[in-house]
């Protein structure tokens, strides 16, 4: 891999690793804020109830990602960033630029795909 696209790549994972802890930060806000307004008044409201849960799914679902980002830094240092972790051939450039957190070439990706139908956000 040219040491060009490295730096830009991880120029790119640093930015995204920022946006996402800025986005965790602010729906934990707005999770506590529901959290606490459900205790204290104690009502069984759907709304809020159905408004926690797509914030708690979020809420993991970004925290996944963000471990992802993590790693996918981690793999830059040490040296295997853009290897496939299922067959080991090099991830393409194009494929780390759309998806920089990946670690499937694009064949591997769509063989998981077609095995896990309905994957779910919890
Ligand atoms: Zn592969």
């Amino acid at each position: 891999m040219r040491a060009r696209f490295r730096k830009s790549m991880r120029r790119k994972l640093l930015s995204l690793e920022r946006e996402l802890l800025q986005s965790l930060e602010a729906q934990q806000d707005e999770y506590d804020e529901l959290t606490y307004a459900d205790r204290t008044e104690e009502t069984e409201d759907a709304a809020v109830r159905n408004e926690e849960r797509t914030l708690s799914a979020l809420l993991h679902h970004e925290e996944r990602r963000l471990t992802r980002v993590r790693s996918a830094l981690g793999r830059l240092v040490a040296g295997h960033y853009g290897t496939c972790a299922d067959c080991g051939n090099p991830i393409g450039e194009e494929r780390l630029k759309a998806q920089p957190d990946t670690i499937f070439c694009y064949g591997c990706a769509k063989k998981r795909q077609g095995n896990i139908r309905s994957p779910h956000l919890s």
